[in-house]
């Protein structure tokens, strides 16, 4: 069995001595628990928090141990009833090849209704932070203009689409690269997308959305969030669900300027945690499974092959270098 453990805390950019692929004895399972032979591993935007030692949502890292993240794979032993060998389960205990994981904090899927991967993308945790995000804390109505920044990643690609498929007026996009920009355009259906590197974000988002915005999903914060919040319309809401261009920050970033317009437009910004609405889950399984069956819903996923490239996976999230959900194939 191989591992990922974090060895140091990172400052600024995570580097390659911060970590180390070990390895280990594929553990045994006790009572009450699966052994997992993990397909693929997920890797997060938020694992960046996780690796610093302030205290968050999700408890940091322990250092020189084994990384935690999403995984899905077969179960290869079973010492839990109601789980059975051959089963497939989603678990928390990614980073590495084999897991024995509490069969009470395994959920089982089927990977004969959806691919495996869907379960930790369009279908799993980021698909419902896109819904949750989108429905519950922005408020989402029909007739509303949507932006959302990070349009071309995991989340931010679901809630474009959900936001058109359930009426908005609007939704434009924004993205780190023209591939990404056209994609959004012609395979997931915006009406409007900008490269954020070619220029500065509020002129862009103007042009882009001349009528201004009723709702901003936010992935991203920084210049983002003022151009959005220079573009809101009356009752206008804001999500905040990820600020990227600060994770790797080693100094605070400068605040929004212009929160004073949201007095004027009577604006709302609230943050949310897709933790806080796995009550959504089977709703939101319902509704937007079949949409993805159909085609009407699109997805990507960026695979990286093998245990040893997943940090390199995980930094090119940071980077931009997947359209879609970024994934570890082992
Ligand atoms: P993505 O698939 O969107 O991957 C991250 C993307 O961020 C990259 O592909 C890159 O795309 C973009 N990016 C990186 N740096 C910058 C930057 N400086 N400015 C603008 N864009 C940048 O990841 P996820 O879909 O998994 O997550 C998206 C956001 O949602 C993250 O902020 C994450 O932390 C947050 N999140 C929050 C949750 C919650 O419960 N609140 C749950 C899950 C995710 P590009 O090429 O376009 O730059």
């Amino acid at each position: 069995n191989r591992e990922w453990h974090l060895l140091s805390r990172p400052v600024g950019w995570p580097k390659p001595e911060d970590f180390a692929l070990v390895e280990t004895e594929i553990p045994t399972p006790g009572e009450g628990q699966v052994l997992v032979r993990n397909e693929y591993l997920s890797v997060d935007p938020y694992m960046r928090g996780r690796m610093s030692a302030a205290k968050s949502y999700a408890e940091p890292y322990r250092l020189d141990a084994v990384m935690l993240g999403g995984a899905v794979g077969e179960v290869i032993a079973s010492e839990a009833a109601g789980i059975a060998v051959g089963d497939h389960v989603l678990h928390h205990l990614g980073w590495r090849e084999y897991a024995a994981v509490d069969a009470a904090k395994a959920v089982r899927v089927d990977p004969g209704a959806a691919p495996l991967s869907a379960y930790l993308g369009a279908l799993g945790m980021t698909g419902l932070t896109a819904y949750a995000g989108l429905l519950r804390t922005a408020s989402f109505k029909e007739g509303d203009a949507v932006f959302v920044s990070g349009a071309a990643g995991a989340v931010g690609s679901q809630v474009g689409q959900l936001a058109r498929l359930k009426g908005a007026s609007r939704v434009i996009g924004s993205a780190g690269s023209d591939e990404k920009v056209r994609l959004l355009i012609e395979e997931y259906g915006f009406d409007a997308a900008f490269n954020y590197r070619h220029g500065p974000v509020a002129e862009q988002l103007r042009t882009a959305a001349p009528d201004g915005i009723d709702v901003y999903f936010d992935n991203v914060g920084g210049e983002h969030l003022e151009a959005a919040i220079g573009a809101l319309n009356l009752h206008g809401r804001i999500a905040i669900c990820g600020m990227i261009s600060v994770y790797n920050a080693t100094e605070p970033a400068p605040g929004p300027r212009n929160l004073a317009r949201l007095i004027p437009t009577r604006g709302r910004i609230e943050g949310f945690l897709v933790g806080d609405h796995y009550d959504l889950q089977p709703q939101f399984v319902q509704e937007v499974g079949p949409w993805v069956a159909a085609g009407r819903l699109k997805y990507r996923e960026t695979v990286v092959q093998g245990i040893e490239n997943s940090l390199d996976a995980f930094l090119g999230v940071l980077r931009g270098d997947n359209t879609g959900k970024m994934l570890v194939k082992l």
